[in-house]
């Protein structure tokens, strides 16, 4: 690889769009969403229905709603304590929209079903107004223990599924949105719970069912099953995309209650302006707010209508919800597309197509793939002015750590310096759904991972700026160019690292501070336990913090010098004359360790 391949590369992958397979990356169930950990025990494993009754049921939820949002709030909750919460009655029956007796009957049948012990009250009047209640495991009986992540049922051994938080937006003096928790009633609460129960243990968003399994988990009888079914894909909440009507055999796909999108449903769509979460509009308080696209049942048809007249089509009316018209997806003579406004989908039944989504992406479509415009119109008819903001405005650069197998594992954001002068930085990960501002499953991962393949020669700095720095003036190595690497900040390095640069000629350029000195320290350790050939150098006495410092007064030929003529040549491939041993003191050249045998 030369340094014009690797320019273009670079080019061609600058943005995510440039990364097209979503192969590589990890589904969740709720995407980007916040959750709320549920545990999986509350259905039974021999009956195989849920085993608490609505009243336990809601206040469970609560009680871990409550103790979600604590830990969230508190950020450093000491680890293995007695995990505690104050179940404060009229946050119960804010969460739950239960009367006050209901939930002191909740409690009550809680702590009977072993998943909570009430501290009995030291004082009268606490009793009824907030119950402290301890946390029990309720297989086991033992107390939980506190855990500095919210994933407390899974610290604690416990399995568990999870439910968005979103849904207990806070309502007290708000008329409740349709989808939140509080407006469902207590039979389409226990068929989303149901349902959410059933995509954990199918480890996806959308999965298959029968009516059977859904009747047998949620104990509804079959009238009540069917009007929960209706009432949780009139909200929003989840679509049951099955062809047959017959609700023998479902095919559930989850929804994002906040923007009524099926899970999943943009993965292969990374322009970032096609994402409704990038859109803004004003806030009547003041500023701007992320624009709410929902669509009402009558903006959904008149915008499809007019979409459709647009192209010269038409739809045929089919019962009194749906339409049927010819599908934008395939080249399709027979209408075979069924367009549902009140539950904001489409459904191409074709089989060699099967295309389905929500009102947006059908609307995307039949504007041409624009999702702009279709996300311009959707504001119109909801008399919404919107703007756009880039979610990267602020960076100041952005690194693409790319793997072995190019494929993009997370991006580094370096933002502006903080008022201190301090390096800010921000991680995310590519999730099929987009970006998540977190890299926690994303394996450890060198900077310029894929150009190691083609390197001989490898610079290791500390922070993804300097290993630019040194990549761009393309020295070359024994054979080929000379790339920078990096693990990111100073206490980024971990040793299993060391195994990705096997094979090749390794320098350590580290910052000339103690943190530097300190990463070098650990970066050569674990080149010393793999057995790779290494050099550290020093920008000691140079005046320079860092490489790219360094750079901004000494020229390539200084750099080569410094490292080292013997190990890299200047860009076209030259070798310079090694320095007398004084001119190499002057130059700042400190080989703190000899290289040594492979
Ligand atoms: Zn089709």
């Amino acid at each position: 690889m030369t340094y014009e391949d690797y320019k273009q590369f670079q080019q061609a992958t600058s943005t995510p769009e440039g990364f097209t397979s979503a192969a590589h990356f990890k589904d969740g169930i709720w995407g980007n969403l916040p959750k709320l950990c549920l545990p999986s025990c509350i259905v039974d494993k021999k009956s195989n229905a849920i085993s608490l009754d609505n009243e336990t049921l809601n206040v469970l939820i609560a009680v871990l709603c409550i103790q979600r949002d604590e830990t969230l709030k508190h950020r450093s909750t000491p680890e293995g304590a007695t995990a505690i919460v104050k179940a404060d009655r009229k946050a119960l029956m804010q969460i739950t929209g239960m009367s006050k007796n209901l939930v002191s009957n909740g409690l009550k049948s809680l702590e009977e079903a072993g998943y909570i012990a009430k501290i009995r009250g030291r004082d009268k009047l606490e009793q009824f107004a907030a119950t402290q209640c301890i946390l029990l495991n309720p297989i086991t009986h033992s107390e939980l223990l506190t855990h500095s992540d919210s994933k407390l049922l899974h610290a604690n051994g416990l399995h568990y599924f999870t439910i968005p938080a979103c849904i207990f937006g806070k309502q007290s003096n708000k008329t409740p949105a349709t989808s939140a928790f509080v407006a469902m009633t207590n039979q389409e609460r226990r068929l989303y719970i149901a349902l959410t129960w059933l995509a954990t243990q199918n480890k996806s968003s959308e999965f298959a069912t029968t009516g059977t399994q859904l009747k047998t988990l949620t104990g509804l009888p079959d009238r009540a099953f069917k009007k929960s079914l209706e009432g949780l894909e009139t909200k929003k909440l989840v679509w049951n995309s099955d062809s047959a009507r017959t609700l023998h055999n479902l095919t559930i796909i989850l929804r994002n209650p906040l923007t009524e999108e099926l899970i999943g449903e943009n993965r292969f769509d990374r322009n970032s302006r096609n994402n409704r979460e990038n859109w803004y509009s004003n806030n009547p308080k003041g500023g701007l707010k992320k624009a709410d696209f929902r669509l009402s049942s009558k903006d959904a048809e008149t915008l499809f209508l007019e979409f459709l007249g647009e192209r010269g089509e038409s739809a045929q009316r089919e019962g009194n919800e749906e339409f049927k018209f010819c599908c934008p997806f395939h080249a399709d003579s027979t209408p075979s597309c069924n367009f549902n406004p009140t539950k904001g989908c489409f459904h191409c039944f074709a089989k060699q197509c099967n295309e389905r989504g929500t009102t947006y992406k059908l609307l995307k479509k039949l504007s041409g793939g624009n999702g702009q415009e279709a996300i311009k119109r959707i504001a119109r008819a909801k008399g919404m002015e919107i703007e756009y903001s880039d979610p990267d405005s602020k960076a100041v650069a952005v690194y693409n750590y790319i793997d072995q197998f190019q494929t993009l594992k997370k991006q580094v954001l370096r933002l502006p310096n903080d008022d201190a002068g301090n390096r800010q930085f921000r991680q995310r990960s590519l999730a099929p759904f987009g970006w998540i501002y977190k890299t926690s499953g994303v394996k450890p991962i060198l900077f310029n991972r894929w150009f190691i393949e083609f390197a001989d020669t490898v610079l290791i700095t500390e922070g993804e700026k300097d290993a630019v720095t040194v990549t761009e003036l393309a020295l070359q190595g024994r054979n080929g160019m000379a790339f920078g690497t990096t693990s990111g900040g100073a206490d980024s390095w971990n040793p299993v690292l060391a195994k990705d640069l096997r094979c090749r000629r390794v320098v350590i350029l580290p910052d000339n501070d103690e943190a530097g000195k300190r990463y070098a320290d650990e970066v050569e350790e674990s080149l010393r336990a793999e057995g790779i050939e290494y050099r550290r150098a020093s920008f000691h006495g140079t005046g320079a913090k860092d490489v790219t410092e360094y750079m901004e007064t000494h020229s390539t030929e200084d750099l080569v010098r410094l490292i080292g003529v013997d190990w890299v040549r200047v860009p076209d491939g030259g070798t310079l004359f090694a320095p007398c041993n004084e001119s190499a003191m002057m130059a700042g050249r400190s080989l703190a360790c000899a290289s040594i045998g492979v």
